[in-house]
Parts: structure tokens; sequence; C-alpha cells
């Protein structure tokens, strides 16, 4: 029988839940235990696909085409095996489901009502992923912090499933703030006791306290904790700030967390974490031996999170390479071809982002000019590689007026155009093309170089493509169209061979990049910015 760990946080938003769920996955991992994360989102939106990455970040999407919370990315940066829909609820995927059923008549005489319906949803959604008996722990964090309204029917959910599994087989971990208010000099316990106190008032007392901290908590603050929250001192797990998110596994083996955890759901240790491969990661990243910077250039550049992925693929990338990655944010709607040498100076490599919609278009169309006509190493991703195309078309195959119908529907050449199965599609959610598709890489090509295979698998989020109408004026002048998906024929990756490193891809390289497996286009890629 699968157990059960939930994450719950308290006293504010933004402390870092995801990263302690992947953490503590990742130490149970290394103890020989399948494990895997599933998130809870307290929104009504179905899913976060239609939602603008300044509201929540990044839309990570999964191998089975999901379009979900970024944490989802952690966890499978952090654990290296994929994720899927059944690892991401939200609220809205609950009622949902609840109202089809009542349409249907499953509840026929009843009234429906969040306590049992709603509640009895998400108990099942959570169980759902042990139906397969793959794994041993189910992690589930629960979106948002104790006392928001929206939590609610999760926290009783909760409540319920510790009662009816028992507190051996289903345990909370509550991530809380300790703030350190300098004028006193003192770290602060008042708002983790009120938190506490808020789960408690659910029927909720928590496991274990994870403590968010700026400073070392004392002997002194940790049987306050104690004895405030009703755990024994060992229960009271510091977690301190890091310098990177790489670091939080291995300074919760420091803490203790996992044999707190073994030893509350009674679980038979299995062996000591084998974490060789993540220590020697560790190493590596703080080690560098090159240090180059990379011009990001898109329109959410104000919000790291809105761009996670390729943050994180640049370290693990940056790792491989024994190199520091810079990732210098560029405003593409402030570029001009005035401005474009400036803010490119003293950058080794181009990478335009993934984007929806005209705002910046035109700069990013000249970034790629820019660093075609100047032999800079450029990364084009989804949109980005539409870019290029453009770019290309306009600049080197003379198509004036070159456009994506995206961005124009008037354009005499549409060389980026409208799916076919997209031509009808009216409703936004999820209906892009979304998840993974197969894609042969020509033999000879850069891409087959880097991957070193004929045929690989890429996640995708998009509805425009490449226009083959236009393939053979682009392979005599000089754009390889280098992989192909196999059952379409759309253009999965666009290439300059007479360039240093040009690669523009349709899909999301970033989606699969891992701690244990760098993504070898983002490998590559540094590489190229080195020399
Ligand atoms: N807006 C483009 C499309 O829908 C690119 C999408 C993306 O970059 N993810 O095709």
């Amino acid at each position: 029988m699968a157990k059960y760990i939930f994450v719950t946080g308290g006293v504010s938003s933004s402390l870092g839940k995801g990263i302690i769920a992947a953490s503590v996955a990742k130490l149970l991992q290394a103890r020989g235990f399948s494990v895997t994360i599933q998130k809870l989102d307290p929104y009504i939106n179905i899913d976060p696909g239609t939602l603008n990455p300044y509201e929540h970040g990044e839309c990570y999407v999964t191998e089975d085409g999901a379009e979900t919370d970024l944490d989802l990315g952690h966890y499978e940066r952090f654990l290296n095996i994929p994720t899927s829909q059944a690892n991401n609820v939200t609220t809205g995927r609950i009622y949902q489901t609840v109202i089809n059923k009542e349409r249907a008549g499953d509840f026929l005489g009843k009234t429906v009502q969040v306590v049992p319906h709603i509640t009895n949803e998400i108990k099942r959604r959570v169980q759902l992923l042990a139906k397969t008996n793959e794994y041993d722990i189910i992690i589930t964090e629960i979106g948002g912090t104790v006392g928001d309204i929206e939590s609610l029917p999760y926290i009783e959910a909760l409540r319920q499933l510790r009662w009816e599994l028992g507190r051996d087989n289903c345990i909370t971990v509550h991530l809380t703030l300790i703030p350190y208010l300098s004028a006193a000099g003192e770290l602060k316990t008042k708002p983790t006791q009120h938190s506490v106190k808020e789960l408690l008032s659910s029927g909720v007392q928590p496991d274990i306290l994870v403590c968010r901290t700026e400073h070392p908590l004392d002997m002194g603050i940790r049987r306050k904790l104690s004895l405030f929250c009703n755990l024994d001192p060992t229960s009271v797990i510091e977690a301190r700030d890091a310098e990177s998110i790489y670091d939080v596994p291995i300074l919760m083996l420091k803490e203790k967390l996992d044999i707190s955890i073994i030893s509350k759901l009674r679980l038979v240790d299995r062996h000591e974490p084998q974490l060789d491969k993540w220590k020697s990661f560790l190493g590596l990243l703080k080690n560098p031996m090159h240090e180059i910077n990379i011009g990001l250039v898109g329109k959410y550049i104000e919000l790291q999170d809105a761009y996670k992925s390729i943050h994180e693929a640049f370290v693990h990338a940056g790792v491989a390479n024994e190199c520091k990655v810079n990732i210098i944010p560029i405003q593409s709607a402030q570029l001009t071809a005035n401005n474009i040498g400036t803010k490119l100076d003293n950058i080794h490599g181009v990478l335009v982002a993934p984007g929806f919609g005209e705002r910046g278009i035109e700069g990013k169309i000249l970034a790629v000019q820019y660093a075609r006509e100047n032999n800079i190493p450029f990364f084009g991703i989804c949109l980005g590689m539409q870019c290029a195309v453009v770019e290309y078309a306009r600049n080197m195959l003379n198509l004036e007026g070159a456009s994506s119908l995206e961005m124009d529907e008037d354009t005499p050449h549409p060389v980026i155009t409208l799916m076919e199965e997209q031509k009808t599609v009216d409703k936004k959610g999820g209906t892009m093309r979304l998840g993974a598709y197969p894609c042969q890489l020509k033999a000879g090509s850069k891409a087959k170089e880097i991957y070193r295979s004929k045929e690989i698998s890429e996640r995708h989020r998009h509805r425009y493509e490449f226009n083959n109408n236009y393939m053979q004026q682009y392979e005599e002048g000089g754009m390889l169209a280098s992989g192909i998906n196999p059952e379409t024929n759309l253009v999965e990756i666009v290439e300059i061979p007479e360039h240093k490193w040009f690669v523009g891809v349709q899909f999301h390289p970033e989606y699969k990049s891992t701690v244990e497996n760098p993504h070898p286009l983002f490998v590559g890629f540094v590489g190229a910015c080195i020399d």
C-alpha cells in the first residue's frame, strides 16, 4: 500500500513548497523508494494553459500533453521521471468532474455539496496515483496558504484521508516562514504558531514543520516551536535560504528530514541515500571553469518564473560544460535597429523565447538577424524558431512582408501558418498541439550530431507551424529543415549549416532537461557559446 505525504504552506506564499516537496521526494528516491509528486491547485481554471505567464509563471507541459503548474517541472528535474495529467489537479477540474457526474444523474436525489462530494473527488484524485502500484510514496503539494478560503476543501480532504488511512500512512509536512526582525535582532515564531493553529482548527496536526528562515534556528527556537506546535524537536526542520534550489535536498538531508519521514511513516529503510550524481552535479555547479552570457530575448522577462524551465535547462547545460551561464534578460519590445548592438553587447549567445501574440515580435526578429549576421550562436524555441523562419524569408529569401499568420493575417508570404487541424478550433483551453511527438533527424545535420540519434521525441505547445509550401526556397537559400515529424511532415527543427550554431526548434526542449539528463540542445548551445 502506498504511503502519503501532504505538503502544506503557512504564513506566506512563495516559500518554495514545490522545491521542498521535490527535495523530500529526491531524498526518498535516493533511499530506494519509488516516489511521485502531485500538485493540487486551488484556482478555478481547469488548467494554467490559458493563464498569462505573469499570473503563475510558465505553463509546464507533460509528455501526455497536460498544461500544468511549473512545480511539475521541478518534480521532473529533481526526480528524472516524467509526470502526467494526474500529477496536477485544479479546483476547476474537480468541480467539472463533479458537475458532469451530477448531470449524468450519478447523485440522483441527493444535494451535491462541498462535503462530501468535492472532498471525495479530491481524495479520489490523490489516491488515483496509487492505483498503478508503481509508487511506494505519493507526495501531494497543496497550493496556496493555509487559511485561504479556496484551500479549505483540500485541507478537509487531507484531514479525512489521514483519519481513514491512519497516521502511519499519511503525514503532513507544513512549510512555514520564520521572519527575522532586524530591529529586534530576533527570529519570530508567532506567525508560525498561528498558521499551525489555523491547521489545527481544520482538524489537522502537522507532523513535521519545515521552517524557511534567513538565519539558523537555535535550540531555543526549535524548543519553542516544538512546545507550541505539539511536535517533538526533531520534527522541527530548518530550511535556510539556499544559493541554489539544487542545494535544498542536501540541506534537508543534513536536517534528517528523510529519517524523520521514514520513522513517522514506519517505512522499512532500504539503504543509505545514494546521492553521488547529485553531489557531483553540485560540485561542478559551484566550481565552473568558464563563464558566458546568454541574451534571453522575450516579452515576459521581468518575471523569472515565466521562463523557469529555460533557466533551469541552462543550469543543467552549464554544469555539463563546467560553465557558469549568466542569463541576461532582454525585453524584445524595447529592441530597435539602433539599440540592438548595445543591448546585445558582451553576449555570447542569443536565445529567442517562446511566446504568443504580437507584442515585441519585431524585436525578436531583429535579435535573430543580429545573431545570424554576426555569427553569434542562436537558439530559437517555438515562437523563437518561427521568428528565425520569418527573418530568413525577409532578409535572405527576398520574400518581402513575410510573416507568421499569427502576427499578420494579410501577409503575402505566410511562412509560418496555422496548422490544418487548428483551423476549425474555436475554444482556447487545451486545444493547441500539445505533448510529445516524434521527430526524425536528417543525416549530416547539426541536430543529428547533437542528439546522436535518428529519431527523437519532444514536447509541443503551439498552433502555428512552418509552411511547407516554402520548403524548397528555404533549402535552396541555405536554411535546412533538419527535423521532421514522420507522421505529419511538420517541420520541427530548422538550422543554418553555414552558421556557427543556429538552431530553431518548434518544440520545447527545456521541459525535458533534468539534473541527471541535461538536454543535448542546451548542452550543445552552451558549448558553442563557450567556443
Ligand atoms: N504562438 C506560437 C504558436 O502558437 C508559438 C507558441 C510558443 O512559443 N509556445 O504557434
